[in-house]
C-alpha cells in the first residue's frame, strides 16, 4: 500500500466494486464509447503477476476467464480483450474489455486512435447488456470466491 497509488487509495466514489475480496477486487468501468468494461485490480501494491503468490495468481486468472465466459454469453463481443501494462500505475490490474467490430477503435486497442463512431443505438443496446453482466459477475464472484 502506497500512499500516491490511485489503485491503493481510489478517491471516494469513484469505482464502482462489484466483489472484493483479500486477493482482488473487480471492478466495472464507465466508459462510453465501450460497454462491458471492467478491471480485476490485486489488493496488493505489487507491479508484477509473479510478485504474487502462486495461489493468488491462480484465483485471479480464473476470475478473469469466468468474466470473459460472463462477458461472452450476454453482450455476444466480436471479442474479449485482456490487458495488463501497469505503465502509467504500476500496480497489479487487468483490464477486461469487450469488443465489437464497429466499436471506436476497432480492431486497434481501446487506446487506440478513434476510427469511427459507433450507432447510439448499438451503445446503448451494449450498456443494458453491461449492466446485466455485471450482476452475473458479482453473482459468480460471490459464489465462487
Ligand atoms: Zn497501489
Amino acid at each position: 500500500m502506497t500512499k500516491e497509488c490511485p489503485l491503493c487509495n481510489p478517491p471516494q466514489g469513484q469505482e464502482k466494486v462489484l466483489f472484493s475480496n483479500s486477493v482482488f477486487r473487480i471492478i466495472q468501468v464507465e466508459e462510453p464509447q465501450f460497454p462491458g468494461y471492467f478491471r480485476v485490480i490485486s489488493q496488493k501494491h505489487v507491479k508484477e503477476m509473479s510478485d504474487l503468490p502462486v495461489n493468488e495468481q491462480i484465483l485471479i486468472i480464473e476470475a478473469l476467464s469466468k468474466m470473459e465466459e460472463i462477458i461472452i454469453e450476454t453482450m455476444q463481443p466480436t471479442k474479449v480483450n485482456w490487458a495488463q501494462l501497469g505503465n502509467m500505475v504500476p500496480h497489479l490490474h487487468w483490464h477486461l474489455i469487450a469488443r465489437y467490430e464497429d466499436d471506436a477503435t476497432f480492431p486497434g486497442s481501446i487506446w487506440s486512435s478513434v476510427i469511427q463512431k459507433t450507432e447510439l443505438e448499438h451503445i446503448k443496446d451494449r450498456e443494458a447488456k453491461a449492466k446485466e453482466a455485471a450482476l452475473k459477475i458479482t453473482r459468480m464472484a460471490e459464489e465462487r470466491f
